[in-house]
């Protein structure tokens, strides 16, 4: 089989590229597509691979989401997001919030903020949020928090390793914002549909030929030179240009070359294992949309609630826990984990044993927060305009080895497909 545009992957990188392409075949390894952006509907409850929401940041995509839907189909909200710090409450983020805390903590952190030593250039991420922010609020939320989060020493990431995404706050907005709320942040509000973030993925569909959709089908090889790509059932498929969606250092392995192979194997990232939730009522948290757990001795980093987001009447939560990438995942484990968040889900009084699990799930996501580092940084992106080239090209969250939004991965493809 010849085409013009291999895309491999039906998440929402590859389906957006689709939808503005008109000679492409998709091959999804997965007999269903959406990737991480995903749906699963148990009894009454809808979950998402963990919550999936949109956050826009370009009208383009958002005026694209509101049209395609019902104005009843979906819920707008402006976030309802904590910090869980010593039994209670504060309102995220940490570094805004410090007033929040109790009096002495509030000192420390206020002195050390004041007292930061503040560099022209920093070495890696962790030293970056001391100079930023001080020893007080980086030992109190930032560095526990993100090692939870990440599964690694956090010297080991890049300065800028959470990019847009991480609330950076200087004294001043520090200062103004324990007399006026600064709503400042990337995702203060966001839009989620009522049947869950798969909802997008079935509207993209409908601008595809599902003919040029193979499911179950997965790429083994691809010979560069020949521009040519095996499938695991051994059909060959030749192409001009391969849209590559799938990890970057399993793609690299894909490419039977010892360099890249020794790259992908140098690249690191985290997974997650994800519990969804639902319980037979309501909690008394009852407006939170997402809680953040910097606390070592809770098993989860962060718990959301879909029911306070879909105005729903039983509680029905995601909770996110990390592992470094290595780390196997067992049965065991996943048993293990279960109970151990029922029991802290107990402990941060967010249930009672009054409350009964009638449904749960659970999904690991391997791989989930890429660990963004300067050592390979370079050869990341060289590597990638070296593939480039060769009419190869690697886009999404995964494919461009980046921290994105699921808008960030539709712009990307949008551009890509339109400048090809
Ligand atoms: C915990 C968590 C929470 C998140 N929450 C949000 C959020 O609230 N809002 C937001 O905007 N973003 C969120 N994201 C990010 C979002 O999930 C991604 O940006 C987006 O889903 C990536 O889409 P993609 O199509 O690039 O990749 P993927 O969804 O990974 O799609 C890749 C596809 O390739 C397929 N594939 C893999 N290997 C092969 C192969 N060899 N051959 C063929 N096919 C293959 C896979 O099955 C998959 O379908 C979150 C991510 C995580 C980890």
């Amino acid at each position: 089989m010849k085409v013009k545009n291999l895309i491999i992957g039906a998440g929402i990188s590859g389906l957006t590229y689709a939808n503005y392409c008109d000679n492409y075949l998709i091959v999804e390894k997965d007999n269903t597509p959406g990737g991480y952006c995903r749906t699963i509907v148990k009894g009454e409850y809808f979950w998402d691979y963990a919550g999936h929401f949109f956050h826009f940041k370009t009208d383009e995509f958002k005026k694209k989401f509101i049209d395609s839907l019902d104005v009843s189909e979906y819920v707008s909200k402006n976030k309802k997001t904590y910090i869980y710090y010593k039994n209670k409450l504060i309102d995220y983020p940490f570094q805004m919030n410090i007033h929040q805390l109790e009096k002495e903590e509030f000192i420390d952190c206020l002195y050390d903020l004041f007292n930061k030593k503040e560099q022209e250039k920093y070495d890696n991420f962790l030293d970056m949020l001391y100079g930023k922010f001080g020893k007080s609020i980086v030992e109190k939320f930032l560095k526990p928090y993100n090692e939870k989060l990440y599964a690694c020493d956090l010297t080991k990431l890049d300065v800028d390793a959470m990019g847009r995404f991480f609330p950076y706050a200087d004294k001043e907005a520090i200062i103004n914002n324990m007399k006026t709320k600064i709503n400042s942040s990337y995702n203060n509000t966001f839009l989620y549909p009522k049947k869950g973030a798969q909802v997008i993925i079935e509207k993209l569909l409908e601008g595809i030929d599902k003919d040029k959709l193979l499911f179950n089908s997965s790429v083994k090889e691809i010979d560069i030179k020949n521009k040519r790509a095996k499938l695991a059932n051994g059909e060959i498929i030749d192409y001009e240009n391969l849209i590559n969606t799938i990890p970057f250092n399993q793609f690299l392995k894909l490419l039977n070359n010892e360099k890249y192979t020794e790259l992908s194997n140098k690249l690191t990232y985290n997974k997650i294992l994800v519990f969804n939730l639902g319980f037979n009522k309501k909690s008394s948290y009852n407006t939170e949309n997402w809680i953040y757990y910097p606390d070592k001795n809770i098993n989860f980093y962060r718990a959301g609630f879909y029911d306070n987001i879909l105005d729903t009447d039983k509680l029905s939560m995601y909770i996110e826990i990390g592992y470094p990438k290595d780390k196997e995942i067992t049965e065991k484990e996943i048993k293990k984990q279960l109970d151990l968040t029922l029991k802290n889900l107990q402990k941060v009084g967010i249930i009672d044993n009054t409350f009964k699990l009638v449904d749960y799930m659970s999904i690991v996501m391997d791989p989930a927060y890429i660990h963004i580092d300067s050592r390979y940084n370079k050869i990341v992106k060289e590597t990638m305009n070296e593939l480039q080239k060769e009419n190869i090209y690697s886009i999404g969250r995964y494919g461009s080895w980046t921290y994105c939004s699921m808008e960030d991965c539709m712009v990307e493809a949008k551009e890509l497909a339109e400048k090809i």
